[in-house]
């Protein structure tokens, strides 16, 4: 199963780490062919290398889209050393063995990304990488190829361990990997292509993803699981940095997302705000006059749920809110960074993971949505909707004052994040009682509105805290009794998105109860 690496052939347009790799294999007895930039670079750390143009008889032309395809190249890639056949193939055209292949490919989805024109783009598609990758992950029989940076340093360890040879299974994960990156490369061409010329519903669609983590176990100790990375460089779980603590967990990387995009829809310049998430629902969020205010008051709205919750933060940690944060058990902190003092106090806390991200995420970037069901997939826009101030409507005698705005506006943005049936209730950039998940809206309210008494037992305070708030629903209210339920719970000013054929018989109960209700015209189901 060992196959030797005597001859290898490195095109890279990623040159991190190939002078290295390059004098390291020198120095393992192994001849170096190359292509132009590649072979420049390893010419200039002082390496012997041959030109894959040497090889071929052909010059690199019609500039770098055929350089490497060629048979000189791919014969010797694809020849199996034990087929008679193949050998005197070989030997009649003086084709001679590649036993590594080393490619990473032109950096498409970097082009992209930055903004680059059709004509950029197209002109980024690798075409010999692929090609090459591709024949020699099929040979990997006989042949080695490495598309990743990374794995430089397993291959020199190979090369090591097993006397300049290789071992098949080696070559076999290795060719995984590799149909994994041409597969992805691919994905990335197509799904850039269904964007640049306005496919919205493409016949075929392809997700591809990097793993970034395996994980012990999935939502359940006896489900399997990993994380999947989509290289996109947006902040958020997927790209943060953890600075302690035990490994993420499935739930745990699902709540910290759920936290971090919901409180990525509070601008730090409108002043702090935390969001406290269990089981990927907020039960508790607010704004401050400093970021540990805001922690306080997002943890008022449900002090029991905040046990064992996830944190998520629009501003740089600071020390004062880390110590406060400290005051119960909480699973994760994720924040656009944090002070070196906080860091150093979350350090003695070893089951708390903290987490920083660059900068806040944008709620209402573009982007899809994937989910699984038996037998297929389904694909949405991620619910990027967002409604201004002056968009909304008034329906009631009464509209809502300044305060009772800015209440809302903060409801109806919570609601968004909160599983349907949503029912959030506002006092001052508060919640004050947040109702999740149920079947009938009408009981997402009373749930909201119940535990809100409980928790003024908790404080010590008469009544609920859900007096004098506003409420959000994400969806409209079918019928007048949610919405009288509301007010009984003391809502003064409702927002929702209005469209239900009883529209009319709910504004009609909002005037005699002397509420304030405004329309969206827009709905955030969460399923
Ligand atoms: P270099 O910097 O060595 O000139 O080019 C390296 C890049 O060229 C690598 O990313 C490799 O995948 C790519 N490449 C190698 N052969 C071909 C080819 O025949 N056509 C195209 N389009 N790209 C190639």
């Amino acid at each position: 199963d060992l196959a030797p690496v005597k001859r290898a052939l490195l095109s890279v347009s990623d040159k991190t780490g190939l002078v290295q790799l390059g004098r390291a294999l020198a120095a393992r007895g192994v001849d170096l062919v190359s292509t132009g930039g590649t072979a420049a670079a390893l010419r200039d750390a002082g390496l012997a290398v041959r030109d894959v143009s040497d090889l071929t008889g052909f010059p690199e032309m019609m500039d770098g889209r055929v350089k490497t395809l060629h048979p000189m190249v791919h014969g010797g890639l694809l020849a199996l050393r034990d087929d008679a056949g193949h050998l005197g193939a070989m030997q009649d055209h003086g084709i001679a063995p590649i036993d590594l292949l080393v490619v990473n490919l032109y950096p498409f989805e970097a082009t992209v990304a930055r903004g680059a024109d059709y004509a950029e783009a197209v002109e980024n598609i690798d075409i010999g990488g692929p090609a090459m990758i591709r024949a020699a992950a099929k040979n990997h029989g006989f042949v080695s190829v490495v598309t990743d940076p990374e794995d430089y340093a397993a291959l020199l360890a190979e090369l090591d361990a097993q006397d300049g040879q290789t071992t098949l299974a080696f070559r076999q994960r290795l060719a995984q990997t590799a149909y994994a990156r041409t597969g992805a490369y691919d994905a990335a061409v197509s799904t850039w292509m269904a964007g640049a010329i306005g496919v919205e519903t493409p016949r075929r669609r392809v997700f591809a993803g990097t793993l970034a983590q395996p994980l012990r176990y999935g939502e359940n100790p006896h489900q399997r699981a990993a994380f999947y990375t989509d290289g996109s460089d947006r902040p958020g779980v997927a790209t943060a940095t953890q600075h302690q603590g035990k490994e993420l967990s499935y739930n745990n990387i699902n709540d910290t997302d759920a936290a971090f995009e919901l409180v990525s829809e509070f601008l730090p310049t409108d002043g702090p705000a935390c969001a406290i998430i269990k089981h990927a629902n907020p039960c508790g969020v607010a704004r401050g006059d400093t970021l540990t205010q805001a922690y306080a008051r997002a943890f008022d709205c449900d002090r029991t749920s905040a046990f064992g919750g996830i944190i998520a933060l629009n501003m740089k940690l600071d020390l004062a809110t880390a110590e406060a944060i400290s005051g119960i058990f909480t699973e994760v902190v994720i924040a656009p960074g944090a002070d070196d003092a906080a860091i150093a106090h979350f350090a003695r806390k070893k089951n708390l993971r903290l987490l920083t991200t660059k900068g806040l995420g944008n709620p209402m970037a573009p982007g899809l949505a994937f989910r699984q069901v038996s037998g297929g997939m389904l694909v949405q826009d991620r619910d990027n909707g967002m409604i201004l101030e002056t968009a909304l409507q008034v329906v009631t005698k009464r509209a809502p004052d300044a305060d009772e705005l800015a209440d809302l506006m903060f409801a109806w943005k919570v609601a968004k994040h909160v599983k349907s049936n949503a029912i959030v209730y506002v006092k001052d950039l508060a919640t004050v009682g947040i109702g999740a998940g149920q079947m009938s809206r009408v009981d997402s309210t009373r749930i909201a509105a119940r535990k809100s008494v409980d928790m003024a037992e908790v404080m010590g305070l008469p009544g609920a805290l859900t007096q004098g708030s506003v409420v959000a629903s994400d969806a409209f209210f079918p019928f007048a009794d949610g919405l009288l339920a509301a007010a009984e719970a003391g809502a003064r000013a409702i927002i929702q998105p209005g469209g239900s054929v009883r529209d009319a018989e709910v504004i009609a109960a909002a005037d005699a109860a002397g509420l304030a209700m405004v329309f969206t015209g827009q709905r955030h189901f969460r399923h």
